[in-house]
C-alpha cells in the first residue's frame, strides 16, 4: 500500500467501475495504528519491524515531508492525474500549481485514510499485518501469494494478475525473488549521510541578514531561535517561507586517478526532523520528514554520492553476492553505522567540518533526531572513494554554490543508504510483465522503476493500465500511454 500499489489498485478499481476486484496485502498497519507504532518507536525505542517509518499504509513516504517534486516532469497526463487524485482526497489544491509542492505528514495521513475508504467502497479488499513470504508459481505463472500474519498464521491469496510493489526496504522480498529465479538486474544508486543545519543558518544563506529574520512559522520556539540567531527583529513586516535548497555536482573527485562522481543533496526537509528509516536495529539508516508548517528549528537533507552498477567499490561484493552486491554493500554500511552508534538506535554523527578534517567531533550541536546521537568517526564508514568525493563536493562545490553551507554546526548523521533501489526487477517495456513470467508486474521504487512518491504512484498507474490492456485489449477508450521505465530520485 505504498504509492505504487495504492495507485495501481485505484486505477483498476476506478476504470473497471469496481468490476475488477483488487486485494491489497501489506505487512504494515493502517495509518492510525502505524502512527501509534511510530510513537512507541520515538518515545520508547520500541521498533516494530513491520510497522514503522518504512512499512505500513501509504508506504515509505507517509511519515515524510510529502514533497511532490519529481524529476519525471510535472505536466504529463499521469502526473496531473495523480496530483488531482491527491487533491480529491484532501490534499491542498495548491499542489496543482506550486513549483515545489509538499504535503507534510499531517496531510498525508488524512488523505490516505480517505483513499482507503473509497477503495473499499469500490469493492477493494485490504489486509494489513499480512506479509508476503513467497510467490506460489506454476511454471511461468504466479498462482498465489503466500503470506504470514502477525500471529504467524499462513495463508495463500489466489488471483489472476499479481503486482509486486513492496518498496526498496523489503530486502527479504528481493531475496525470495532471487531464490525463485525472477530476473534481477543491478542498478545505480547513491549513498551518504543526512546533513542537518540549524534552519536559521539556511535562512541567512538564502535570504541574507535583511530578510532572514522574516522567516516565520508561527511556532514560538522556532521563531525565537531565528530571532536570536539574527540578533534583532526585522523591520519588514513580510513573512518569508521557510527556505529550502538543492545542490549538485557531477565533478566530485573521488581520489582515484582523477575519477569523478556525482554528488547531490535531495529530499531536503526545511523545518523538519531526522527519523529512523531502518526496519531492524542492526542496520542503521536515517531519512527526513516534516509537518506541513515546517516549523522545527532544523533543516535536513540527504547528501549522497553516486555508485554505479560496475563501480570498483562493489567489486568484492559482486564476487561474493553477484546481483545482490549493491544491496549487501548498503547493508554493510548500515551495520557499521549501527555499531558506531553503539546500538539502541542511537545515530552516529560528526560535524561536517570534522568529517572533512578526519577527526571525531569533540562537541556536537543539537540534533532533531529523537532517539539520541553520539559523536563518532563517520569518515570511516564508507570506502575512501565515497568519503573523498563527499569531502570534495562539500568544500569545492557546495560551499561555492551556497556560501556559508560548509558550516561547523552542519551535523552529518550516519547513514543515508536507501536513496533508491540498488536492483531492478527486469520487466518487458511494453507489457510491464516481469521477464519470464505471465502475470507478475513489478512496480514502484523497490522494483527499480521509480524514486519518490509521485513517480512511484505514476508507475503504479501505468502498471494498472498494463493490466487493463492485458485483460481488455489496448484499443479500449480513455487509455493512458505508459511511459518508459523510470528510476530517478525525487
Ligand atoms: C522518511 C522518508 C521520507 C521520504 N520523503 C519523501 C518525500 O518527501 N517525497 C518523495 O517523493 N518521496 C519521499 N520518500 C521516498 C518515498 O517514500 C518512496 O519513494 C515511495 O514511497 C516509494 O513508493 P513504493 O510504492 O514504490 O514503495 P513503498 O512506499 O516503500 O511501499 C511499499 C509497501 O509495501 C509493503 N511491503 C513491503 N514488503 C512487504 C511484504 N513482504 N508483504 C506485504 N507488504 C509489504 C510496505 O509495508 C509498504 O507499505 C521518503 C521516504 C522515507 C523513508
Amino acid at each position: 500500500m505504498g504509492p505504487a500499489g495504492l495507485f495501481c489498485a485505484f486505477q483498476l478499481a476506478l476504470k473497471s467501475n469496481g468490476k475488477i476486484r483488487t486485494i491489497l496485502l501489506d505487512r504494515g498497519q493502517p495509518v492510525e495504528k502505524r502512527g501509534r507504532d511510530i510513537g512507541a518507536l520515538i518515545n520508547r525505542r520500541k521498533l516494530n519491524e513491520d510497522s514503522n517509518f518504512a512499512f505500513g499504509e501509504g508506504g515509505a513516504g507517509t511519515w515524510s515531508d510529502g514533497k511532490l517534486t519529481t524529476r519525471i516532469g510535472r505536466n504529463s497526463e499521469t502526473v496531473r492525474w495523480v496530483l488531482e487524485t491527491l487533491v480529491e482526497f484532501g490534499a491542498p489544491a495548491n499542489i496543482l500549481w506550486k513549483g515545489a509542492p509538499h504535503l507534510g505528514t499531517d496531510n498525508l495521513v488524512k488523505l490516505l485514510r480517505n483513499m482507503r475508504h473509497r477503495l473499499v467502497e469500490l469493492g477493494g479488499e485490504i489486509h494489513f499485518g499480512t506479509k508476503m513470504t513467497n510467490l506460489k508459481m506454476e511454471g511461468n505463472k504466479v498462482v498465489g501469494v503466500l503470506t504470514e500474519d502477525m500471529d504467524g498464521n499462513e495463508h495463500c491469496y489466489e488471483g489472476d494478475e499479481f503486482v509486486l510493489a513492496t518498496g526498496h526496504s523489503a530486502r527479504d522480498v528481493y531475496e525470495s525473488l532471487h531464490k525463485a529465479d525472477v530476473q534481477l538486474e543491478p542498478k545505480g544508486f547513491a549513498v551518504g549521510f543526512r546533513i542537518e543545519h540549524p534552519q536559521a543558518v539556511i535562512n541567512k544563506i538564502q535570504y541574507g541578514d535583511e530578510w532572514g529574520p522574516c522567516v516565520k512559522t508561527g511556532k514560538g520556539l522556532t521563531d525565537k531561535a531565528n530571532e536570536e540567531y539574527f540578533g534583532s527583529k526585522s523591520e519588514h513586516i513580510a513573512k518569508m517561507p521557510v527556505p529550502s535548497y538543492r545542490l549538485a555536482t557531477d565533478k566530485a573527485l573521488d581520489g582515484v586517478d582523477g575519477n569523478v562522481r556525482g554528488a547531490y543533496s535531495f529530499c531536503m526537509c526545511p523545518g523538519g526532523q531526522i527519523v529512523l528509516s531502518s526496519t531492524n536495529p542492526e542496520e542503521m539508516c536515517v531519512n527526513g520528514m516534516s509537518f506541513s508548517r515546517r516549523d522545527s528549528k532544523w533543516a535536513n537533507s540527504a547528501l549522497v554520492v553516486t555508485v554505479s552498477p560496475d563501480d570498483e567499490i562493489l567489486k568484492e561484493y559482486k564476487t561474493k553476492h553477484g546481483v545482490m552486491a549493491g544491496l549487501e554493500f548498503q547493508r554493510e554500511m548500515e551495520r557499521k553505522a549501527a555499531e558506531l552508534g553503539g546500538g539502541n538506535l542511537t545515530v552516529p554523527v560528526q560535524r561536517m567540518t570534522d568529517f572533512v578534517d578526519g577527526k571525531i567531533s569533540s562537541t556536537i550541536p543539537s540534533s532533531s533526531y529523537r532517539l539520541g546521537v553520539i559523536s563518532a568517526p563517520c569518515h570511516e564508514i564508507y570506502p575512501e572513494a565515497i568519503t573523498h568525493a563527499l569531502r570534495d563536493a562539500l568544500t569545492n562545490h557546495f560551499q561555492k554554490q551556497m556560501p556559508g553551507y560548509f558550516h561547523p554546526d552542519g551535523l552529518l548523521h550516519a547513514v543515508e543508504t536507501r536513496t533508491s533501489s540498488p536492483l531492478r526487477v527486469a520487466r518487458d517495456p511494453m507489457t510491464l510483465l516481469a521477464i519470464g513470467t505471465d502475470n507478475l508486474y513489478p512496480s514502484g521504487e523497490g522494483a527499480g522503476y521509480a524514486g519518490g512518491i509521485v513517480s512511484a504512484a505514476v508507475d503504479g498507474v501505468h502498471v494498472g493500465e498494463a493490466i487493463l490492456d492485458n485483460i481488455c485489449g489496448d484499443s479500449r477508450p480513455n487509455r493512458i500511454e505508459k511511459s518508459k521505465s523510470i528510476g530517478f530520485s525525487y
